[in-house]
């Protein structure tokens, strides 16, 4: 396939390039570099296989030649991120969906959209299905996202019934590995940096909100089958090994090998409370389950946050 893949110079986007390339495919990896890196790509440009294009898809997307797929990752993915771009947040869900999903009109192509457990809010189900329609503050700070990724949603699911076009919903549960950005601001990055400069470990709240971590290996493997399926629903992709943050917080000391003091900040508005993916429909529609708990995960990602400080 010829794959049009937005995001693709970010963490979850450059190991689906790869895994994409080594399943024989061209990519066309189109980015603004907003929040992702040139050195997470640096090793595919020469490859023949991969090209990649500067560009904001919140403009009109124009791309040569055939698309067999659209992928559709560009998005702000950090809560600090999309604290600090609400409207290119809201932009790249809205216009950026549009846009894409217009290539994948254009080109007769079939669509695959990154979205988010955030869809569910704080939620008060737990484990979160797929049924479930969630608890969003929409004019909360984080309702920029959460409410992309919803209109994200119902804009793919009308280009589907209005269209024809076979689409795909991924929503995506917490995430992590190698290449996640230092001072993203996401719970993974920062503890591991700590743990690694000697820092204190940073817990907002008293730490007994849950999440529940899905290593990157895992997820690319769910997100091949997905686009490989017939399944034009949401479907949820994470571990449902559910930790609350404090025991999240003693499981990357221990991993690291080091101790550090915890300290206290204020808890995030909106923050949720609870978050655990209900993965029955992936189980049994694609076949998926992850296959890396958290100490293996930890393991290979702090290895690689050593390295390369
Ligand atoms: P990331 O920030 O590393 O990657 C996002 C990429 O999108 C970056 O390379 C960024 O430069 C690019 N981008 C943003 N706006 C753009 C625009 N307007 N035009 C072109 N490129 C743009 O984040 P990630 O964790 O790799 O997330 C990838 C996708 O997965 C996002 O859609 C995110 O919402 C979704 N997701 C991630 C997680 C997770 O835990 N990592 C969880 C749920 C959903
Ligand atoms: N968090 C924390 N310390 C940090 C960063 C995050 O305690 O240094 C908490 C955050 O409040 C949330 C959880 O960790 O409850 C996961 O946060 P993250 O930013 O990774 O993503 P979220 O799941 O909230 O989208």
């Amino acid at each position: 396939m010829r794959v049009l893949l937005t995001g693709g110079a970010g963490f979850i986007g450059s190991h689906l390039s790869e895994r994409l390339i080594k399943a024989g495919h061209d990519i066309i990896c189109m980015d603004n570099l907003i929040t992702g890196c040139e050195s997470n790509i640096d090793h595919l440009k020469g490859n023949p296989s991969f090209e990649f294009v500067d560009h904001d898809v919140s403009n009109y997307i124009e791309v040569d030649g055939d698309v067999d797929a659209v992928l559709h990752l560009a998005s702000l993915a950090s809560p600090v991120d999309y604290l600090n771009y609400p409207i290119k947040t809201l932009k790249v869900g809205s216009l950026g969906t549009h846009n894409t999903l217009g290539v994948a009109k254009a080109k007769g192509a079939k669509y695959l959209l990154a979205s988010t457990s955030e869809v569910y809010g704080d939620p008060l189900v737990n484990p979160q299905p797929e049924t479930y329609w969630g608890n969003v503050n929409p004019i909360g700070p984080r309702g920029v996202y959460d409410e992309s990724k919803r209109f994200a949603e119902a804009l793919v699911l009308a280009y589907n019934r209005s269209h024809g076009i076979d689409t795909k919903i991924a929503r995506i549960f917490n995430t992590y590995g190698e290449r996640m950005r230092s001072h993203d601001g996401r719970v993974v990055p920062n503890f591991i940096d700590q743990i690694i400069g000697g820092e204190s470990l940073t817990v907002y709240g008293d730490g007994s909100q849950t999440r529940s971590f899905c290593y990157v290996s895992d997820l690319i493997d769910g997100l091949m089958l997905l686009l490989e399926s017939n399944v034009n629903e949401p479907v949820n992709l994470g571990n449902p090994a559910e930790t609350s943050i404090m025991e999240f917080a003693k499981a990357v000391m221990g991993i690291a090998g080091k101790e550090s003091e915890i300290v206290f900040e204020e808890l995030p508005v909106d923050d949720p409370k609870v978050r655990r993916p209900d993965i029955t429909k992936a189980k049994e529609l694609l076949g998926w389950e992850p296959k890396v708990n958290l100490d293996e995960g930890l393991a290979r990602t702090i290895k690689w946050f050593r390295n390369k400080q």
